[in-house]
């Protein structure tokens, strides 16, 4: 029988778990520290716990991190891993390298259930809410795990549809007792759960970004159905009614399909709803994945949209295009990975 894993418990978590055990309450505080202080992968080298305490955690649990089991290396230097996670599926994680910093993409579920028409992991529907240990391990088990500056759940799954073991693992990452990484290097991204916004923003002092692709609902509604239920305005009122301070950000991450949301009227309409927010918008030029009628636009198109957007006041950047020989399109590895089961 598959015992239960230790890394990705919340220090909380692993007081119950020495009390369980009948271990001194001091004990928690001293498997935390290994489990996300300390570069060990097994309970062995938990070195200041006595022996027969080792022994007692071991009979009852596991560590918890596994390897990755596939990798696939673009020429601009981004990499894919693909992780098993218990129910048998594959999950995907990206590292990407930039001049300054190393982000890591993270997956929060195993598929999606939202079904976004651009996107593959959508087409591969819903699979299973990933563990905050398995949310996790793709951070600790990532070969350049300590070359990472920051982390961005924008991989498979809708993160604020799993928020319970997404916010553990927030909880994990920004803790003293925890990995100590400050809330400023972590965004969360979200299709727009618009109760789920809230609880994040209330539990979590991580930056935000929203899925916005189009400021018109029934253009929206063609292409994320969850505008069918959590609209763009009701996401727009809990920012505006949100204080962020100083250090928080909130961003929209919007995908240009050509002919499709880069009219002028478009970026007319994104002024008026986005008025008034301090905010940023990353645009991101569309990648077909198969099966898709949408188009990628030009790249003199993207950079009109951005300086139009820019002209209106709204700070736009463009982000850059990573990993194309790869299949760093979202759910497209995982996808080729589980059709060959
Ligand atoms: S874009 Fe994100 S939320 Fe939409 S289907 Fe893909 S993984 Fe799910």
């Amino acid at each position: 029988m598959q015992k239960e894993k230790l890394y990705g418990k919340t220090l909380n978590e692993l007081i119950s778990v020495t009390r369980q055990l009948g271990m001194p309450g001091f004990a928690a505080k001293q498997i935390a520290d290994w489990l996300y202080r300390k570069e060990i992968r097994s309970i062995e080298e938990m070195t200041n716990l006595s022996k027969k305490m080792r022994e007692l955690i071991s009979d009852n649990y596991e560590f918890g991190l596994s390897d990755p089991v596939k990798s696939a290396e673009s020429s601009d230097r981004t990499k894919k891993y693909l992780f098993k996670v218990l129910n048998g599926k594959y999950i995907e994680a990206v590292y990407i390298p930039e001049r300054n910093r190393a982000t890591l993409c993270a997956s929060t579920q195993a598929g999606c259930k939202m079904g976004c028409i651009f996107c593959m992991t959508g087409k591969q529907g819903f699979q299973g809410n990933l563990s905050s240990n398995e949310i996790l391990n793709q951070f600790r088990s990532l070969p350049e795990f300590r070359s990472l500056t920051n982390i961005v759940y924008m991989g498979m799954g809708e993160p604020l549809d799993n928020p319970g073991e997404v916010l553990k693992s927030l909880d994990i990452l920004t803790n003293e007792w925890g990995y100590a990484w400050s809330p400023s290097r972590i965004t969360v991204s979200t299709v727009g759960l618009v109760e789920g916004i809230k609880e994040f923003l209330e539990k979590s002092r991580c930056h935000l970004a929203v899925s916005l692709h189009s400021p018109f609902n029934e253009e929206r509604r063609e292409l994320m159905p969850v505008q069918k239920t959590n609209t763009v305005k009701e996401v727009l009122e809990i920012i505006r009614s949100f204080d962020f301070g100083k250090q928080r950000r909130v961003s929209f991450e919007y995908i240009l399909f050509k002919g499709l949301n880069d009219t002028s009227a478009h970026i007319k309409e994104l002024s008026r709803i986005l008025n008034g927010i301090r905010c940023r918008i990353n645009l991101i030029r569309f990648h077909p994945v198969p099966g898709s009628p949408l188009n990628s636009p030009d790249l003199p198109d993207v950079i009109r949209f951005r300086e139009a957007l820019d002209a209106k006041g709204i700070l736009t950047t463009i982000r850059a295009s990573r990993g194309i020989d790869i299949q760093a399109a979202c759910g497209l590895l995982s996808t080729l990975e589980q059709n060959k089961i």
